[in-house]
């Protein structure tokens, strides 16, 4: 299988076009404050006029290529890796050459790694825990099944789909799958389907890890590797099996499934036949169907935090590939229609007796929460006080919860809660909806 995966040289016409204008520093909707507040992580901890923001990553590019810097300073090699990868600064600059900011990152990741340097020793240890156990976790197989076990003691088992034939996949992802606290999140979706009475599956102990953080910390080859077999696993399970929909719960399973894989020469000859969505997709569409209906009520205020991996990381960028409409290259026009803003807010608004309060920074502007992109694994204080300033955000509204759509989130917003003092409590929709939904009649 072919991988069309950009070395950092040939995003060289990209880089080269940042003006260091600085735009990036700031979330805004074209309109006068309060929506005017940091966008980048990395420049809020560590200063944005600094180099560890989109514009330094830029000339970092350009350092490396004109061979000015190279990875053996570790001091360098830090600042490469202080970055959540959350596409922040992308959604602000308004200079022809989008969509490259975050993967001009990654592809700098890419070549140091090559260069022996990358990523940062924790996370080297990630990549190898992937190499020896299929997921970033360091956990055994068996591990990966243990938030099952409660529906095989109630009876209810899920389905093993390599054993049983479903039409769908639930795709659970290594966070949901490991990280005690976000395990709520594959619980509360599996028994979602149960009371719905949908005909799924899970992969069990045979799940591998989708590659998004390999991805993120610029290991194409792992990524690759694990890419692959996930993509020649859904063609099997489509033509032996019978799944024509992989559902998952995870944000970045999701983003890495729907856009990372279809770098992939054979992507859609793999896919075709199945479709890709995430839980909120699915929901959704019950909802409008009248197949989704809430009786409870929950008298909660709550706010949403919009992960960057279903949010702004899925929109699509125009770009005037001859000349005809600008000039050759130039960024045209914005296709948000992938991007999950409105339909996890229908569903908690569909809820009786749950408000929705917003942030200031929502949407494409969503302050990231600080565990992507290898922080949570490569720098966690930082990622965990990061999810501080996003908790107190969440506290400035009157919210009671916080709710969010993303097993990474999930977590890291509650150590952030947790560190800061705070008493504000992250749950993803999926246990929110679980609460308010009858059991099956
Ligand atoms: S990345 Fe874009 S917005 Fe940021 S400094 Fe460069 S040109 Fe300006
Ligand atoms: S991807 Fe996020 S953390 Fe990295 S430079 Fe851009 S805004 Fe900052």
């Amino acid at each position: 299988m072919n991988w069309n995966i950009p070395s950092l040289k040939e995003l060289e016409k990209h880089f080269w076009r940042c003006t260091a204008c600085g735009t990036c520093r700031s979330a805004y909707d074209y309109g006068p404050p309060p929506n005017a507040r940091p966008i980048c992580p990395a420049g809020t901890e560590f200063g944005f006029e600094g180099y560890y923001s989109s514009k330094g990553k830029a000339a970092y590019a350009r350092g490396v290529m004109d061979g000015t810097l190279d990875f053996d300073d570790p001091e360098f090699l830090e600042a490469v890796y202080k970055c959540t990868v959350c596409a922040g600064c992308q959604n602000q600059c308004q200079v022809d050459f989008k969509p490259h900011i975050p993967e001009v990152i990654e592809a700098l990741r890419r070549e140091a790694v090559a260069r022996g340097a990358g990523p940062m020793p924790l996370q080297k240890n990630l990549v190898q825990s992937m190499k020896n156990y299929n997921n970033p976790y360091q956990g055994p197989r068996r591990v990966r099944t243990e938030w099952t076990r409660p529906f095989k003691k109630a009876k209810t088992p899920i389905k093993n789909i390599n054993k049983k034939s479903a039409p769908i996949l639930f795709y659970v992802g290594c966070t949901g799958a490991f990280n005690q606290v976000a395990r709520a999140v594959p619980t509360a979706t599996a028994q979602i389907f149960q009371k719905l009475g949908l005909d799924f599956g899970i992969l069990g102990e045979n799940e591998v890890c989708c590659g998004s953080t390999a991805m993120r910390l610029g290991d194409a080859a792992e990524f690759k590797r694990v890419a692959t077999a996930n993509l020649e696993t859904f063609r099997n399970l489509h033509e032996e099996r019978g799944v024509n929909t992989i559902v998952t719960s995870c944000a970045g399973c999701y983003r890495a499934i729907k856009k990372d894989y279809t770098l992939s020469s054979d992507f859609d000859k793999m896919m075709a036949g199945i479709k890709v969505v995430h839980t909120v997709d699915y929901l959704y569409d019950l909802l409008q169907e009248g197949k989704l209906q809430f009786e409870k009520e929950l008298p909660w205020t709550v706010t949403y935090h919009d992960p960057c991996h279903t949010g702004r990381h899925l929109n699509k960028f125009k770009v005037d590939k001859d000349g005809s409409e600008l000039w050759e290259g130039a960024y045209v026009d914005i296709d948000e229609s992938e991007c999950l803003y409105d339909k996890p807010r229908k569903l908690l608004q569909a809820i009786p007796g749950v408000e929705l309060v917003e942030m200031d920074r929502i949407r494409a502007n969503s302050y990231c929460c600080g565990g992507g992109g290898g922080v949570m694994t490569g720098f966690g204080d930082w990622a965990a006080k990061n999810a501080g300033i996003r908790v107190a955000e969440a506290m400035e509204t009157r919210a009671e919860k916080m709710v969010t759509t993303c097993p990474f989130c999930h977590y890291n917003l509650n150590e952030g809660a947790k560190r800061s003092g705070s008493s504000m409590a992250t749950h993803d929709l999926t246990e929110i909806i679980n609460m308010v939904l009858p059991e099956k009649g």
